[in-house]
């Protein structure tokens, strides 16, 4: 059955989106059955997947709202090679409409129960706010990836998400975890980032990804050629920092199996 991962941070530009569609894309390209959510009604998710967000025939709100089955509103040719439900402006009235019907926090959870044993991860890319998209996309979950990045106040703020997932987990899904925190256009050669990422490391422990993105001008460009980086530059360290990412998160996966699994 596939894993859920909810890519959620109340703060906007910390790399939500960017990681978001480079992992799925690094995850696909290791050849795991794929999913991307844009419950962002920015799009970015969308356009940066090499689907235009403005022509595409359904989004995530024929699938929250009008409760269109997945395969009626997905998209299956990205550049990514991975599935997706798209997002755009017509999400910003999924967010509205919901407010009114039952069960509200659940949409997304019961559309995915029936398909997610079609793939491998489902990965969905949350607005930069606690409102009821974010709700549904906690409440679908079962773990949180926090990307992040390592300036002054990023601990504040980290504090509050998990706070509000540890609220959220006690109400609507009590099973949801934090699946890790990814350090984000990183700097070395910046104290203050080093500082922060000590701090991470010593809150946080196991939690925060080795795996560390730095800042590369090649994960900003991708998006304007509607591509995820390895497809527009395979050797930059973008690329190589999400593939190690992939990798890290699937032998995580792989050692909770084996201690899970009774020997025999
Ligand atoms: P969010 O989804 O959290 O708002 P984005 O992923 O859209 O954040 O990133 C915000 C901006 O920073 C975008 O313009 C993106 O291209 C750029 N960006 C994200 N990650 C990196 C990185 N590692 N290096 C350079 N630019 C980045
Ligand atoms: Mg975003």
């Amino acid at each position: 059955m596939g894993k859920i991962i909810a890519i959620a941070n109340q703060k906007g530009g910390v790399g939500k989106t960017t990681t978001a569609v480079n992992l799925a894309a690094s995850m696909a390209a290791t050849k795991r059955r794929v999913l991307l959510i844009d419950l962002d009604p920015q799009g970015n998710a969308t356009m940066g997947s090499g689907v235009d967000k403005y022509e595409v025939h359904a989004t995530a709100y024929e699938l929250l709202v009008e409760e269109k089955p997945l395969p009626e509103v997905v998209v299956k040719d990205t550049a990514g090679g991975y599935h997706l439900i798209a997002g755009n402006s017509d999400v910003t009235a999924a967010e509205v409409r919901l407010l009114d019907v039952f069960a509200r926090e659940l949409r997304l959870r019961n559309a995915l129960k029936n398909y997610r044993d079609q793939y491998d991860f489902i990965f969905i890319d949350c607005p930069p706010s606690l409102n009821m998209l974010t709700v549904n996309a906690m409440a679908a979950a079962d773990s949180v990836l926090v990307p992040m990045q390592c300036e002054y106040y990023a601990l504040e703020g980290l504090t509050a998400l998990v706070d509000t997932i540890n609220k959220l987990a006690a109400v609507i899904n009590a099973d949801l975890k934090i699946e890790g925190i990814l350090r984000t256009m990183y700097d070395p050669r910046n104290r203050l980032a080093n500082d922060v990422s000590e701090q991470l490391k010593r809150h946080f422990g196991e939690k925060v990804y080795r795996a560390v993105i730095p800042r590369n001008v090649r994960l900003a460009e991708a998006p304007s050629f509607g591509t995820p980086v390895m497809y527009y530059d395979k050797s930059s360290t973008g690329a190589k920092a999400y593939l190690a990412l992939a990798g890290e998160i699937l032998r995580r996966a792989d050692k909770k199996q084996q201690k899970t699994t009774p020997a025999v």
